[in-house]
């Protein structure tokens, strides 16, 4: 149940009404827009109350929400959510970049590849400490160590990270050394990491998974936000079909879906999306012309060496020339990058 505000609602009102959803035992969302303030009160049979709250004075009108998915959903904010993540923001006419290695293999390499993707114009260093692989005899990750490693980089390099919490237990971790917490493709239905992520406060990108439906993937943001933590960024980055000339298929559709049913922002994962890099520049295009908020992009100099992931890296200059040809596809759509 949605209650919106009447714009001459005072503090003391609001704080009145969510009171008073705290004690029917439910947790109120406040969503302050430019011109009106919107408090959802989310939770089983919460309709039921709906007449205490229509009795109120500051209450201008009570609405229902038929999307499953709530808090994620454009009917309870009509803004796009920016995010703001260290002064990077994303959900701007500003498409911002993710890019690095698809795992942190050592310290002088990350930072070597921090400083190459900055100077093309990334904002943001990706690299994954954890590693979700499909074989167990595939390298998994440098744990802790590989936290301090992309810590250090953000350091030489002034660049934001965003890394991956695999289980409950690294969300803390991650959120000690990281801006942005990730959660995989394959645990974008883990409930219980969703609901730890919630209590972080840091944002989380939430990779869609490779047999999710949008509706499922919403379900998921919305189980990090009845958390607590509105800070979700969305990112797609293929889906699992019959075809299998490319590693995933890159669901574009999604990016405007998205934008219609909900306000979060969504990037996309052109590396994991194709698996292959001759196609990355290109899909990496069409996902700005299609009206995503950012990209994600492995980098790697030196992909047959990779630990991980190195069919798909881009190397530096191909990344460097990619970034150049993306700014006239912003720019087209009214962007800029
Ligand atoms: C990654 O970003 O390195 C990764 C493992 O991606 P996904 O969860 O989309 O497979
Ligand atoms: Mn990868």
């Amino acid at each position: 149940m949605i209650i919106t505000l009447k714009a001459s609602a005072t503090k003391k009102e609001k704080d009145a009404i969510t009171k008073k959803i705290e004690q029917l035992g439910y947790k109120p969302h406040i969503s302050e827009g430019a011109d009106v303030t919107i408090i959802g009160m989310i939770g089983e049979r919460a309709e039921r109350y709906r007449e205490v709250f229509e009795a109120m004075d500051a209450v201008d009108h009570i609405s229902e929400i038929e999307k499953p998915y709530k808090l994620a959903s454009r009917e309870f904010k009509k803004e796009n959510t920016v995010i703001n993540v260290g002064g990077v923001k994303i959900g701007t006419s500003e498409v911002v970049v993710m890019a690095g290695p698809c795992a942190v293999e050592n310290k002088e390499s990350i930072i070597n590849i921090a400083t190459l993707v900055k100077k093309s114009g990334a904002k943001i260093l990706r690299g994954g400490a954890f590693k979700p692989r499909s074989s167990p005899y595939s390298f998994q990750g440098l744990g802790e160590e590989g936290l301090k490693y992309l810590a250090q980089a953000r350091e030489k390099t002034g660049l934001l990270v965003v890394t991956e919490a695999m289980a409950q237990d690294h969300v803390k971790l991650v959120a000690k050394y990281a801006d942005i917490i990730q959660i995989g493709a394959r645990n974008v239905q883990n409930y219980d990491l969703l609901k730890e992520a919630g209590k972080s406060k840091k944002p989380v990108l939430l990779k869609r998974g490779m047999s999710t439906t949008i509706k499922e993937w919403l379900l998921s943001a919305e189980y990090i936000m009845s958390n607590g933590n509105y800070d979700v960024i969305l990112c797609e980055r293929g889906i699992r079909t019959f075809e299998n000339a490319t590693r995933n298929t890159l669901d574009l559709n999604a990016v405007p879906v998205i934008k219609k049913l909900s306000h979060l922002p969504i990037i996309v994962d052109p590396s994991h999306g194709t698996g292959i890099r001759e196609y990355i520049a290109t899909m990496a295009k069409a996902s700005i012309a299609a009206g995503a908020d950012g990209l994600m992009i492995e980098v790697h100099p030196k992909p047959e060496d990779a630990l991980s992931d190195g069919p798909q890296s881009l190397l530096p200059d191909q990344f460097n020339k990619l970034m150049k040809e993306l700014k006239p596809i912003a720019l087209a759509v009214g962007r800029t990058l």
